[in-house]
């Protein structure tokens, strides 16, 4: 039923004034900001999935017993809307969100959503808010999906029957407004992200939760990004904050792409995925495999290793050219980015904004 489900739509009767949007979008940065509408869609064991709006953006009352308050089963998703060189607007693998996030679903004991539902929303909120979607190059529209349980109860013992997805939007500036800069990461040996049989691999707010107190301690040793490191021997490179890790080996046409392989406490990046396509296509062998820090730090000062990096929708790739421990610091490169990682950066930008042919078919334009 609910993949035929219609939506009930309300547009407010206040919306942001053309200056006051323009005012918003001359310097977005990043999650501040929001479009005049929502989606809204309810959920209840009985009834599966009902009552799917689009409405004004604004708060949700919420029973203060809400199982998500005190059990934390939620999840999200994040992708952006781009603007296309002849005015209309694209979602980057909006399928591949859908999928990942009935994915966390399973994992928090949550329901499935219909993929076809999903993108019908994103396609709705993206369409009705498009005057949102930024013209200025490499700003983009944030797209953020989420759900979470809704049942008021403090029983513990089974998740909750009741649910709420929502659909927010935000314009988004550059991620790097001074240009590419590469980050110095710290080597986390007292927090640990995910463990083995936990919940890294599910988009849930539960693993940030617990990332900030990493995070945090990466900023008081001066700096940006914390990595994670496996839980069982705190050697293998899993992550960096909210990215997933890349590593060059070689240069120039000698140039490969190693990154973790996903181990069920990593999270699938969908830009991760699309670079491990997307590099052999440019002559870049791409591999997953297993990198411990001894290796990362022997392979930088034999000159092995090239560059590494980051990579996320928000941030597309985030250059590393620092990595310090408690006891070792070393540097990646020259402080500038590095060649593969930048071309890979513009290769996938290209297919995003459309400034380059789509061969793999990821762009999806919005009706
Ligand atoms: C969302 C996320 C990523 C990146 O995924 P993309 O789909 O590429 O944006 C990587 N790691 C973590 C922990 C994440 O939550």
């Amino acid at each position: 039923m609910s993949d035929t489900l219609d939506f009930e739509i309300t547009l407010t009767e206040r919306p942001a004034t053309a200056d006051e949007r323009a005012r918003v979008l001359a310097d977005p940065g990043f999650g501040r900001h929001f479009t005049d509408h929502m989606i809204t869609i309810r959920y209840s064991a009985d009834r599966g999935w009902y009552d799917a709006r689009l409405q004004p953006y604004g708060p949700i009352p919420m029973d203060p017993a809400s199982h998500v308050f005190h059990y934390a089963q939620e999840l999200f998703e994040g992708l952006k809307a781009y603007k296309q060189p002849d005015g209309s607007i694209v979602t980057f693998r909006p399928y591949m969100n859908a999928a990942r996030m009935n994915r966390s679903a399973r994992r928090m004991a949550m329901p499935q959503i219909p993929e076809e539902l999903f993108v019908r929303a994103v396609e709705l909120l993206v369409g009705t808010d498009k005057a949102w979607v930024p013209d200025t190059e490499g700003h983009s529209l944030y797209i953020r999906p989420n759900m979470f349980a809704t049942t008021p109860t403090l029983g513990v013992n089974s998740p909750a029957s009741d649910y709420l997805f929502t659909i927010i939007a935000s314009p988004s500036g550059l991620y790097y407004p001074r240009g590419v800069k590469p980050v110095s990461v710290w080597l986390s040996q007292d927090y640990t992200r995910a463990a083995p049989g936990g919940t890294g691999e599910a988009k849930t707010g539960g693993n940030y939760a617990a990332s900030f107190a990493g995070q945090a301690q990466a900023v008081e040793h001066g700096c940006d990004q914390v990595v994670w490191l496996d839980a069982v021997e705190h050697r293998w490179v899993e992550e960096v904050g909210s990215m997933n890790l890349m590593f060059v080996y070689g240069s120039g046409s000698n140039a490969r792409l190693l990154t973790p392989a996903l181990t069920g406490t990593l999270l699938a990046g969908i830009t991760r995925d699309s670079m491990l396509r997307l590099a052999p296509g440019l002559g870049i062998p791409a591999e997953e495999g297993k990198i411990n820090v001894d290796e990362w730090e022997a392979g930088c000062a034999s000159g092995e290793i090239t560059e590494v990096f980051g990579c996320g929708t928000a941030a597309i790739i985030s250059p590393v050219g620092h990595v310090k421990g408690s006891d070792r610091e070393w540097r990646i490169g020259d402080g500038e980015p590095g060649e593969v990682s930048m071309r890979l950066r513009e290769e996938l930008i290209g297919i995003q904004y459309g400034t380059r042919p789509d061969p793999y078919g990821w762009v999806h334009k919005i009706a």
